[in-house]
């Protein structure tokens, strides 16, 4: 892993940073890839995307969740999201981190959160997708998406590729809605493929397999040579477009976005949006260093002060970690 990708990873972890962040609003190019602090925005980004097409799954931001009442908060707020998809009716579903909903707190009281999002989203006919988050977090996540089925079926989850257990996993849930990833997070070689090549390859033979046995696929990539691959596979398969999706982020290759759309293929764009931005912003740019060209092309625009910004919060990390390392 680069030195800059593992910067941006520890930094997306820094408390200190995120609690900053959350105060002083929107910067360092993060409003180039999170649509909005508030769900007003967020619907109004939602319903341009819808007019061309293009559906919506919405992420309500936010992790490092440690107190009950922080966990209620954002449960309510998806709440609201729920009610405001119904009465604007807007083509679009659920994203959501268990951690957000207090997994780090109770795995009951987390559960409990999430019967009633997945209740209410059920009487409005409205999907709810578990993300995944990092190892510590896989196989309780399972566990809530297992208790959650028992009385619902709008509810499904994220495979990670990187992952060695994920050709288990999609076998074990293949008659559910899965979305399918690379993965996001910085794992150790004793469960997750290290090399790019391993990972690529990964992936698309979980693709395939979901495209192939499971119930319906999102592809999640902004990669286009996989994209390329699937396109190319559902045509010698005669796999019906109604059986799979492309997801991008918010932000990111907004042509090809449009022009899978445009192709006919269904096509969802996830939307963040929210005060917590900070360690989803990191990963992005962990994720694709280029995407620091947002960040640089702001501090040009605005001169605001988002490179010292960074430099702090490296300078802020190296000096945790180094406490620690003590
Ligand atoms: C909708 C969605 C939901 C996700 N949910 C989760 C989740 O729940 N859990 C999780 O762990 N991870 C999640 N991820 C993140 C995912 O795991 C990857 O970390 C992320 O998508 C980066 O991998 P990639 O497949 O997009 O391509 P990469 O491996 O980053 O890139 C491959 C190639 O694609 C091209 N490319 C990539 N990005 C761009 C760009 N912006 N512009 C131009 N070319 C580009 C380049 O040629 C690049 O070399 C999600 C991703 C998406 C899109």
């Amino acid at each position: 892993m680069s030195m800059l990708k593992n910067l941006f990873i520890g930094l997306s972890k820094n408390e200190l940073m995120n609690s900053a962040a959350k105060k002083y609003g929107l910067k360092l190019g993060a409003q180039s890839v999170v649509a909005g602090t508030n769900i007003e925005e967020a619907i109004k980004s939602i319903k341009e995307l819808n007019s061309q097409g293009i559906s919506c799954t919405i992420d309500n931001l936010g992790e490092f969740v440690y107190k009950e009442e922080e966990a209620l908060e954002a449960k309510e707020q998806i709440l609201e999201v729920i009610e405001a998809i119904h009465t604007n009716e807007l083509d679009a579903h659920i994203s959501l981190k268990p951690s957000q909903l207090g997994l780090d707190i109770d795995f009951s009281f987390c559960l409990s959160n999430l019967q009633e999002i997945v209740s209410k989203a059920y009487k409005y006919d409205i999907f709810i997708n578990i993300d995944m988050e990092d190892h510590a977090r896989l196989q309780p996540s399972f566990d809530l998406l297992d208790e959650l089925s028992k009385d619902y079926d709008n509810v499904g989850t994220v495979i990670q590729a990187y992952f060695y257990q994920s050709e288990e996993n999609i076998e074990k849930y293949k008659n559910y809605r899965l979305r399918i990833v690379k993965g996001a997070y910085k794992e150790p070689e004793e469960v997750a493929y290290q090399d790019k090549k391993d990972i690529d390859t990964n992936f698309i033979k979980l693709i395939e397999y979901h495209l192939l046995n499971g119930k319906f696929t999102s592809i999640a990539t902004h990669d286009h040579n996989i994209i390329n691959h699937v396109k190319e596979f559902v045509r010698k398969h005669n796999i019906p477009n109604d059986k799979f999706e492309f997801q991008m982020l918010y932000g990111f290759r907004k042509d090809l976005q449009l022009q899978l759309a445009r192709e006919g293929y269904h096509f969802c764009t996830y939307v963040p949006f929210g005060s917590d931005w900070y360690g989803y912003f990191m990963r992005r740019l962990a994720e694709r260093p280029q995407n620091i060209n947002l960040v640089t092309k702001q501090v040009f625009n605005k001169k605001t002060n988002t490179v010292l910004g960074i430099a702090a919060g490296a300078f802020l990390l190296g000096r945790l970690s180094k406490r620690r390392n003590k």
